[in-house]
């Protein structure tokens, strides 16, 4: 239903059952890279999908793993083969599986077509993410020397004199790390993590999400092919992780992407908790976009706002955890927003990824198009809708419509806890003042990002303040950097990612902040001479450290 008109209000160019290949695909069995040995699991397996056509493309299944092997072999071959190399020679190691996965690049895009329903340009911004980020820890490297630990701020006179002295360093943490990773993201959110935890020191332990889990295979056998890894240093688990959580020690740890619900479970694991496993929580947020009450109609602020909005709510299918989810807009202005934003979704080409015209391609999975459906039902008992909804928009594939609500009542609270995982996001109308736009914001309960159009300073910095304690970042989009800007949906390596409550209350990347995690800070007390002779800082490491 588009708002009564007979055309829906977006170009489609959708398949079409008579469209679609005859020949079966071959069914691929994804296997788990275990104890440096590929593995075929033995139980019934996961069926994975052709999210456009909705065949069955790939298989996989984990069973028939020992899971203690697992952790001995990442703790006793890969942490010692990792930590005998220093930080530039890990660096080394990040640019060559960056350049390995390059090497690949069009293999693994068209792979994302295939079974994430992902356009040309999804799929890039998920597998460039992933070299682009290896990349980028491979240069962080370069302002470490040595291997063994890094200096942590600056060191301390802790007597009358500076004979008795302090200081911090960061050592590696003993364990294995055990990533569990969303779907929605399988290269990059495989190797944000792998990035800083092989520059920290430490073995990995990787699963992916089941749905989307032929590009995070696919990845990891780049990998492996390459020869680059060391012993141990990375396995790869495809489908259940059976009782691993259950056998993880003190100096493992785990971090999580995924949803909010999911990750509350795994961190309530008893072994968890009991053994005051490390854990890393990177959930959903409900992420707020602020339209300030200053921005002009003609300004370039108001077209960054249009065409980011935009772009959240299509890249990737609206399958992105930082993307904007409620729309804060002065209520004397909500008509002309909806108008100009219903126009600029109309101009993003929805249908098959695998035509490079095409701007927005399917849900991922049956699943996601099941729960994103749902969702936007329960968005319409307190919302109307703009365009878009919950109907399907196509006889075969998991396509919905970008869909544009406007609230009834701003501070429902159903607009601020219930993540609709797709091209979903609903106009909050609000009064301008920051005061307002604070209060709505922080209703979420925790953020990964929300952004700001405003050029009045005065504004941004009070809002900034108001919802800095309940976000791990906050964009201000204004008319001076309009030209230069990155997307607020995009995360940076030199940013940290991550956000307080709702979001996990996780941190990751953040340039060398994030190899905090995956190392121990050690407090050293005595002598300032020996001190000082034992853990030299270099000046660049001296920077590095006391940056992070
Ligand atoms: P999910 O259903 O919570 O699953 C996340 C991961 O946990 C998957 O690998 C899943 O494996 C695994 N998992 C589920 N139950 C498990 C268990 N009992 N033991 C071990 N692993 C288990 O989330 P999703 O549907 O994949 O991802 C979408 C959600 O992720 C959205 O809410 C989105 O906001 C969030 N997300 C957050 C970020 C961030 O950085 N904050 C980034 C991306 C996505 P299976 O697939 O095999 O079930």
């Amino acid at each position: 239903m588009w708002l009564g008109q007979e055309e829906p209000p977006f170009q489609t160019c959708l398949p079409e059952s008579s469209n679609r290949p005859k020949a079966p695909t071959p069914m691929i069995t994804l296997r788990s890279y275990v104890l440096d040995q590929w593995h075929t699991g033995t139980g019934d397996p996961a069926v994975l999908v052709n999210a456009t056509t909705e065949e069955a493309i790939a298989q996989c299944n984990s069973e028939g793993i020992d899971f203690q092997a697992v952790l001995n072999h990442a703790r006793q071959k890969g942490g010692p083969a990792l930590r005998a190399m220093s930080f530039a020679e890990r660096g080394k190691l990040l640019k060559g599986m960056s350049a390995a996965l390059q090497e690949h690049r069009e293999e693994l895009i068209d792979l994302s077509i295939q079974n994430a329903g992902s356009t040309r340009g999804d799929a890039k911004f998920d597998i460039d993410g992933a070299t682009g980020t290896l990349a980028a820890y491979a240069y962080f490297a370069k302002q470490l020397s040595g291997g063994e630990y890094l200096v942590d701020g600056e060191g301390v006179q802790l007597g009358r004199t500076a004979r008795f002295w302090g200081e911090h360093l960061r050592v590696p943490r003993l364990g294995a790390a055990v990533h569990i990773n969303a779907f929605n993201f399988p290269a990059w959110g495989q190797m944000e993590k792998v990035a800083c935890a092989f520059l920290a020191g430490v073995p990995v332990i990787e699963k992916p999400g089941t749905a989307t889990a032929l590009v995070a295979w696919r990845t990891a056998e780049i990998l492996v092919e390459s020869g680059l890894l060391p012993e141990g240093s990375f396995q790869f688990i495809c489908g259940s992780t059976g009782d691993l959580l259950d056998r993880l020690e003190a100096q493992d740890c785990m971090a999580f992407t995924g949803s909010s619900g999911t990750g509350a479970k795994l961190k309530g694991n008893s072994n968890v908790v009991q053994r005051n496993v490390r854990v890393n929580i990177e959930a959903d947020s409900l992420n707020a976009a602020v339209l300030g009450p200053d921005t002009d109609p003609d300004s370039e602020s108001y077209d960054l706002f249009l065409q980011n909005v935009a772009l959240d709510m299509t890249q990737k299918t609206g399958q992105k955890c930082t993307a904007v989810r409620r729309i804060l807009v002065p209520a004397d202005r909500v008509d002309e927003v909806a108008e100009d934003l219903i126009a600029t979704l109309q101009r993003t080409r929805v249908g098959d990824p695998s035509d490079s015209k095409n701007r927005m391609g399917p849900l991922s999975s049956a699943a996601q198009f099941r729960d994103v459906q749902e969702g936007i039902r329960r968005l319409q008992e307190h919302a109307d809708t703009l365009c878009g909804g919950p109907e399907p928009i196509a006889e075969k594939g998991f396509f919905v419509a970008a869909t544009l609500l406007k609230a009834r009542d701003s501070s429902h609270p159903l607009f601020h806890s219930d993540e609709v995982f797709g091209p979903v996001a609903t106009l909050l109308p609000y009064d301008g003042s920051a005061e307002e736009a604070i209060r709505l914001a922080n209703l979420g309960g925790g953020g990964l990002v929300a952004s700001l159009y405003s050029n009045d300073s005065a504004w941004c910095r009070e809002v900034i303040l108001g919802i800095g304690p309940w976000h791990g970042r906050v964009w201000v989009g204004s008319d001076r950097m309009a030209s230069q800007s990155l997307p607020p949906g995009m995360v940076l390596p030199a940013m940290i990612h991550g956000g307080p409550g709702r979001a996990g209350g996780g941190e990751e990347l953040g340039a060398l902040r994030g190899l905090e995690f995956y190392m121990q800070r050690v407090a050293v007390q005595g002598f300032r001479g020996n001190l000082k002779a034992a853990f030299p800082a270099h000046a660049a490491e001296e920077t590095a450290a006391s940056s992070s």
